[in-house]
C-alpha cells in the first residue's frame, strides 16, 4: 500500500503545533546542530501525530535539555511546578517529559557490537554514521530544523522509496544479528504502522532466529520487547508477525499464536481489565513452558497475572461451563483470567461465556452491607463460621433474592452453618 509523504515545509508546520514544537524550533534557531529523527520525523512525514520528539544533537544534549525544560511554558505544567530533564550522561541522551509531550534527546553517534546481541560500543559519529546505526530504513531519516531556512530531509538510501510504499527493511545484512531486539521492534512496527516487511528483512530475521540470535539477549530485554509488543494498540497483530517469523517458537512459547482465541478473551475483557496482560496470558496458554516468564524481568504484578491467566484458563473455564457465575468461586479472579476462561468456556459450549459476562459486568461488584463485626454483634462466635454466613448471604444477593442490611443480616444468621465448606 502507498502512503502519501508530507514534505518537509508541512512537518515543519505540523511540529510548530505539537507539544514543544514551538520551544524545539526556537532552541533551533539558537544552535545549529537540532535535528528531527526516528520515530518522530517517520510519523510526521506520514501524517500521523507523533508520540514524542526524537531528536539529535552534534554535542550536548544536557543543554538542549535544560534549556527546553525552562522553555515549557507554565501553563503546561503540572500543578505549575518545573519541568525536570532526565539526563543519561553515559550514553549523551537526555529526555524532557511533561504533562502533555516528551522530547527525546540524543547526541548523534556511531555504534559498533563488540559480540552479536551484546550493547554496542558507542563513540560521536556524524549525521551520516548517526542513520547507518539505525534498525529499519524508515527510522533513518533526519530533518535539520536549524533556522527558517531547512536543508530539507536527509535519510539513508530508500528511506523515503519505503516509507512511501510501506516497507521495512534493515540497513545491512547483519542488522538482526547485531541485535536481535530489532526482530521484536520489527513486529511492533508491521502491527502499528501497517507496513509490510520487505522479503529480504524477513528472510533475515527468519535466519536470525533459527540461528539462535535471540538466545544472545538477556531475557530482561526480550521481556522489555514481549511487553511493548502487547501493549501496542493492535498487539494481537503484533504477536502473530513473532509468530510467524518464528520468535514465539525460539523462545519455547507456544505457536502458533491464536489470535481468534485473544480477540474472543479481549471482548469479555471489562475496561478495568489490561488488554496487554490478556494479551501476554493468551500467548502463554496453553501453559506448558512457563519457566519462560522467570526469565523475562517482569514486575511481581504483571508476572503473577500473566502465570494464572495461562495457568488458571482450563481450570476456569471448566468452572464456568459447571457452576452458575454467581458463584463466590471466581471471587479473587483477575478479570483478565476470567476473560480468558470465557472464552474457552464458550468455544466448548455456546452461551457459557455469558457466565463469564454476568461474573465481570455485575456479580463481582457486589458488596454486603454488613459485615463479621455484624454477625459477631448479633451472637455469632469468631471464626470460620462467620466467612461461610457472609459468602452464603453474598450469593443470595447476586442471585437478587436479599438486599438491604437488615434482610442481609436476617439471611446471615438464618444460614445452617452445615452447608459444605467449599461453599
Ligand atoms: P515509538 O513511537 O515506539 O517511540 P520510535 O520509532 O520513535 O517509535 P523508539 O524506541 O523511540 O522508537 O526509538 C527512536 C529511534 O531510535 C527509532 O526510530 C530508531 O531509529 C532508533 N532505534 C531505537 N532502537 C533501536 C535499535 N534497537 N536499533 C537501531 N535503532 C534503534
Amino acid at each position: 500500500m502507498s502512503h502519501p509523504l508530507h514534505s518537509a515545509e508541512q512537518v515543519l508546520e505540523q511540529l510548530g503545533r505539537l507539544p514543544g514544537g514551538p520551544e524545539l524550533l526556537a532552541q533551533a534557531r539558537r544552535r545549529e546542530d537540532v535535528a528531527l529523527v526516528g520515530g518522530a520525523i517517520r510519523d510526521a512525514l506520514l501524517g500521523h501525530w507523533p508520540r514524542e520528539l526524537d531528536v539529535t544533537v552534534a554535542t550536548d544534549s544536557a543543554g538542549l535539555a535544560a534549556a527546553l525544560a525552562s522553555a515549557i511554558s507554565p501553563g503546561e505544567r503540572a500543578y505549575g511546578r518545573a519541568v525536570e530533564p532526565v539526563l543519561h550522561e553515559r550514553f549523551g541522551t537526555a529526555s524532557v517529559a511533561w504533562q502533555y509531550g516528551r522530547i527525546d534527546i540524543a547526541e548523534r553517534r556511531a555504534e559498533s557490537y563488540p559480540a552479536p546481541g551484546a550493547l554496542p560500543e558507542v563513540r560521536p559519529g556524524s549525521f551520516e554514521d548517526d542513520l547507518r546505526r539505525r534498525d529499519f530504513t524508515v527510522n533513518a531519516i533526519a530533518l535539520p530544523l536549524h533556522g527558517a531556512d531547512n536543508e530539507g530531509l536527509v535519510s539513508v538510501e530508500g528511506a523515503l522509496d519505503d516509507l512511501h510504499a510501506g516497507l521495512l527493511r534493515v540497513l545491512h545484512e547483519e542488522s538482526f544479528r547485531d541485535d536481535p531486539t530489532r526482530i521484536l521492534r520489527l513486529a511492533r512496527y508491521a502491527a502499528r504502522l501497517k507496513f509490510e516487511i520487505e522479503p529480504h528483512t524477513r528472510e533475515l530475521a527468519g535466519q536470525a532466529v533459527q540461528g539462535g540470535a535471540l538466545e544472545t539477549v538477556s531475557g530482561d530485554r526480550i521481556g522489555a520487547e514481549l511487553w511493548l509488543a502487547a501493549r501496542e494498540t493492535d498487539g494481537a497483530a503484533a504477536f502473530g508477525v513473532l509468530d510467524s517469523l518464528g520468535v514465539l517458537a525460539a523462545l519455547g512459547m507456544p505457536s502458533p499464536f491464536d489470535d481468534d482465541l485473544f480477540r474472543e478473551a479481549e471482548a469479555l475483557l471489562p475496561d478495568d481489565g489490561s488488554r496487554a496482560l490478556l494479551l501476554l496470558g493468551v500467548a502463554l496458554y496453553p501453559a506448558s513452558a512457563l519457566e519462560i516468564t522467570h526469565s523475562l524481568g517482569f514486575t511481581r504484578e504483571q508476572w503473577t497475572t500473566v502465570v494464572q491467566v495461562a495457568h488458571g484458563a482450563d481450570k476456569g473455564a471448566e468452572t464456568l461451563l459447571g457452576l452458575p457465575a454467581t458463584m463466590p468461586v471466581l471471587e479473587g479472579a483477575d478479570a483478565e483470567l476470567v476473560a480468558l476462561a470465557g472464552a474457552l468456556a464458550e468455544r466448548e459450549s455456546e452461551g457459557a461465556a455469558q457466565a463469564a459476562r454476568d461474573w465481570l459486568t455485575t456479580h463481582r461488584h457486589v458488596r454486603l452491607d454488613i459485615d463479621g463485626g455484624d454477625l459477631i454483634a448479633a451472637g455469632i462466635p469468631e471464626g470460620p463460621e462467620i466467612g461461610l454466613r457472609l459468602a452464603v448471604t453474598l450469593q443470595l444477593k447476586r442471585e437478587g433474592r436479599v438486599s438491604g442490611r437488615e434482610q442481609e443480616l436476617r439471611e446471615a444468621l438464618g444460614v445452617e452453618p452445615s452447608l459444605p465448606a467449599e461453599l
